[in-house]
Order: structure tokens, then C-alpha cells, then sequence
């Protein structure tokens, strides 16, 4: 059920890019999202990438870039994302509101880290939070979790591999 939603969803996103609405209609769905998202991520800058950085792991949503040179730190969503495309299509209307839910909820994960820093432990955790106090799909709840599992067990484990040099 939800590949065949997935396919569907990719077949409208190009149709949009085809008409060349795409941009307009990416800056309504981040705005929609950061709205969701609420004042808690008042004042941190938010913008719009059409493509991954470079390196980036596949499934790329959102990033953080720290303060360098002269730019100021702040939050990228990657707007060719198959989250950010899901959550750009109002004719699935159930689809489509948890998949603006997620976008909100990696918004509040970047926020945290842009407040906080790297620790990933707090920035799922706040992440999780939002979606359970927002009725997100259990489902939704269970992928934030196993995410957060894996992230950890990758950054154990390169410590590990530190201690053990
Ligand atoms: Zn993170």
C-alpha cells in the first residue's frame, strides 16, 4: 500500500517540475511545515536546497550547516526529497498530512541541533516527542525510533573504533 502511494507521489512531482511551479510550491510546503512545527523553532534560519550536499547518504532530508566564515549556521531542507515531495501533495490528503508531520518533526531535529549541537540522542528525542504529542502513524513513531537506534549504534561504534586505535 505505501510503495504504490510512493510511486504515485513521484509521478506528481514531476509533473510539477514539468510546469515549472515546483519552487513556488516548495517554499508553501516548508512554510506549511515551520507552521506546524511551531514557535519553538522561532528564529532559526530555515532554507530550501533543490539538491543534496555533496557526500550526503542516500535518503537525505534536512541538514545543518554550522556557522562558517561569514554565512550565519542555519537549517537546510533538501526540497527533492521523497519526504519533502509526499509532503508537498495536497490530493492525499491522509498521506499527505503525515508526511508534512515528518517534515515539521525534521525541522524540530535540525533546530535542536542547531541550538544544541551534534548529540543526536537529544535532537531524536525532541524529534519523537513532536510526533507523539502530534498524533503522528505509529508507524511514523516506530521509523523516527529504529532511525534514532541506528544513528547511535553508528556513532558507538566509531567511538569504539577510536578507543580501540
Ligand atoms: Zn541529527
Amino acid at each position: 500500500m505505501r510503495t504504490v502511494a510512493v510511486l504515485v507521489l513521484t509521478c506528481v512531482s514531476s509533473t510539477l517540475h514539468a510546469s515549472g511551479s515546483t519552487s513556488q510550491s516548495a517554499a508553501k510546503t516548508l512554510e506549511s511545515a515551520i507552521f506546524l512545527a511551531g514557535p519553538s523553532i522561532a528564529g532559526v534560519p530555515i532554507v530550501l536546497a533543490p539538491v543534496p550536499p555533496d557526500g550526503a547518504s542516500r535518503g537525505v532530508e534536512a541538514w545543518t550547516l554550522p556557522l562558517q566564515d561569514n554565512q550565519a549556521a542555519q537549517i537546510v531542507i533538501y526540497s527533492g526529497s521523497g519526504l519533502f515531495r509526499c509532503a508537498s501533495d495536497p490530493d492525499r490528503l491522509d498521506y499527505h498530512y503525515q508526511c508534512l508531520l515528518k517534515l515539521a518533526s525534521t525541522i524540530i531535529h535540525e533546530a535542536w541541533h542547531y541550538r544544541h549541537g551534534v548529540n543526536e540522542a537529544g535532537a531524536y528525542e525532541a524529534q519523537i516527542a513532536f510526533l507523539t504529542f502530534h498524533g503522528a502513524a505509529i508507524a511514523q513513531i516506530a521509523d523516527a525510533r529504529l532511525s534514532r537506534d541506528r544513528v547511535l549504534a553508528a556513532q558507538q561504534a566509531i567511538q569504539r573504533s577510536r578507543v580501540d586505535r
